[in-house]
Parts: structure tokens; C-alpha cells; sequence
């Protein structure tokens, strides 16, 4: 079979983060939480063999160490995260993970059910 296909992956962490360049009279200036879905968009094509693209299972374990990174923590904390907003959090997480996945095309950061912010546009 040939033809790209598209594999997307979830994943939910758990963060801490103020924005520190908003007005202190915003909500967000304050530290608060978030359970922060991370989803990531992976092109590529089949391996014939087996017929999959890559496993889900690999994907998960490849990018463990980058996760931990920002899970449980306080973002501002990491480095390039001092303003961690959703837009900088999903550039930051998709210059990484696609050096561990170049497969990856894109980095969707959900910091609510109801938003979204995509990084890069396609
Ligand atoms: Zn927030």
C-alpha cells in the first residue's frame, strides 16, 4: 500500500505555570494548574511488513523522557518554559520530539477541554 498516512497520539500531564508578562489584575498571572492534554500528529508511510506506520507503544516510550520533563512540574521552571504559555509550550515540545520523532509534523496543546493551540500550522 503506499500513500502517507496520519497517526495521532494523546497525552496528559499535569502542570503548574503564571504567566509572568500579563497585567497582575489577569487570573493567569498566578500560579495555577493544569491537566494539559498534548497531542501529537505524525505522518509517514506504512511499513509493509507488519503494516503499521510505527507502534503507539514506541511512540509513548520515545517520548517518556521529554514528558517528564514537564509533568508534575512548574514550567516556569524548565529551561525555555519561562513564559509558558500554551503557544510556547507546544513549540517547545515539538522542537524537541521531533528530534526523537522526526515522523512528527505537528504539536497540539490543549490547556482546557474547550481550547487548543497547534504549533506548527499545516
Ligand atoms: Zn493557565
Amino acid at each position: 500500500m503506499s500513500g502517507k498516512f496520519e497517526l495521532v497520539q494523546h497525552f496528559r500531564i499535569e502542570s503548574a505555570r503564571y504567566l509572568p508578562f500579563l497585567p497582575e489584575s489577569h487570573p493567569c498571572r498566578s500560579v495555577h494548574g493544569h491537566s494539559f492534554k498534548i497531542s501529537l500528529r505524525l505522518q509517514g508511510q506504512l511499513n509493509p511488513k507488519i503494516g503499521w506506520m510505527i507502534d503507539y507503544n514506541e511512540i509513548s516510550q520515545r517520548l517518556q523522557p521529554l514528558l517528564k520533563q514537564i509533568d508534575h512540574r512548574l514550567l516556569n521552571e524548565v529551561q525555555g518554559l519561562e513564559n509558558p504559555t500554551s503557544e510556547n509550550l507546544a513549540h517547545w515540545f515539538f522542537v524537541k520530539a521531533q528530534k526523537i520523532l522526526p515522523e512528527i509534523v505537528q504539536v497540539i496543546v490543549a490547556e482546557t477541554p474547550d481550547t487548543e493551540c497547534k504549533y506548527p500550522v499545516i
